[in-house]
C-alpha cells in the first residue's frame, strides 16, 4: 500500500497544478482529478513524472456524485490518499439582479456537491486508517463583499462552514480539515477582470502565484501541521 497519496481535484492546470507538482515535490504520488483540459492535464502529469513520482489522471465531474464514485471507488479498494485537495471551482460572474439560475446554480454545485461528493467517497477510507487531511481553496471572496460574485462568494462562504463543521466530526480519527482563502492570483480565472483596479486594493502591490497558495497546502499536508484543524488561512498579499 501507497502511503503517500495526494488527490487534486482540479489539478490539471492553475493553482490546482501549482498544487500537484507541489505535493509531487513532497513525496506524493499523484491522483489528479480534470474535467475538460486535457492537454493541460497531460502537461502536469508530465511535469510530476519528471519529478520521479506517479501521476493517475482522472477525468470526472465533480459535481456528479456516480462519476466521482465510479472513477474514485476501484482505486480506493487498494489505496487511500493521505490527502484530498477540493480545488475545482468555476466562476460566472454576475450582479444578482442579471444572475441566471444556472449561474448560480452551477457555481455553488461545483464547490459545495464538489466538496461533497469526493468527500462522502474518500471519507471513509480515511477515518479507517485513522489519518488524513482535506484541504479546501475557499475564496477572499468569502470574507469581503465582491459585486458580481454573490453566487462565488455564498459557495467559498458555505464551503468554510462545511470545513469547520467536519473538521470537528472527524477530528478524534485524526483526519484533519482546513480551507485556504487565496486573493486574486494569477490563473486563467481571473481573465476579464480589471486588473489594474484590482491592484489597487492589494497592500502587497501585486497578483499572487499558484505556488504561493501550494507551498501552504504542502505545509497543511505536512507533519509540521499535526496540531491544525477547522481553520481558514488567507494567502492575499494583505486584502482587507
Ligand atoms: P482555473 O480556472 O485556472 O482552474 C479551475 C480548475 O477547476 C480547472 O482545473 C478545471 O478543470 C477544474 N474544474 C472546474 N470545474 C470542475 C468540475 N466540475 N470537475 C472537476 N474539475 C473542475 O482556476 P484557479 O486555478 O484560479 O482556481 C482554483 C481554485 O482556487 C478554485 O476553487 C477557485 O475558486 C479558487 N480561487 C482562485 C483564485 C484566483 O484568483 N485565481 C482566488 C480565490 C480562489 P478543467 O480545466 O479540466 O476543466
Amino acid at each position: 500500500m501507497n502511503e503517500k497519496i495526494a488527490l487534486i481535484t482540479g489539478g490539471g492546470r492553475g493553482i490546482g497544478a501549482a498544487i500537484s507538482t507541489t505535493l509531487a515535490r513532497d513525496g506524493f504520488d499523484i491522483w489528479l482529478n480534470y474535467l475538460s483540459s486535457d492537454m493541460q492535464a497531460q502537461k502536469t502529469k508530465s511535469q510530476i513524472e519528471s519529478l520521479g513520482r506517479q501521476c493517475l489522471l482522472l477525468k470526472f465531474d465533480v459535481t456528479c456524485a456516480k462519476s466521482v464514485e465510479d472513477s474514485l471507488s476501484p482505486l480506493l479498494e487498494n489505496n487511500t490518499p493521505f490527502v484530498l485537495v477540493n480545488n475545482a471551482g468555476i466562476k460566472k460572474d454576475s450582479l444578482l439582479i442579471w444572475m441566471k439560475e444556472n449561474e448560480w446554480r452551477d457555481v455553488i454545485s461545483t464547490t459545495l456537491n464538489g466538496f461533497f461528493n469526493t468527500v462522502k467517497t474518500v471519507l471513509p477510507f480515511m477515518l479507517r486508517r485513522r489519518e488524513g487531511r482535506i484541504i479546501n481553496i475557499a475564496s477572499a471572496a468569502a470574507h469581503y463583499g465582491v459585486p458580481g460574485q454573490s453566487n462565488y462568494s455564498a459557495a467559498k462562504a458555505g464551503l468554510i462552514g462545511a470545513v469547520k463543521s467536519l473538521a470537528v466530526e472527524v477530528a478524534k480519527r485524526n483526519v484533519l480539515v482546513n480551507a485556504i482563502s487565496p486573493g486574486f492570483i494569477e490563473t486563467e480565472m481571473l481573465q476579464g477582470l480589471p486588473i489594474e483596479e484590482i491592484l489597487k486594493t492589494i497592500p502587497l502591490g501585486r497578483l499572487g502565484k499558484a505556488e504561493e497558495v501550494a507551498e501552504l497546502v504542502s505545509f497543511l499536508a505536512s507533519d509540521k501541521a499535526n496540531y491544525i484543524t477547522g481553520k481558514v488561512f488567507q494567502v492575499d498579499g494583505g486584502i482587507g
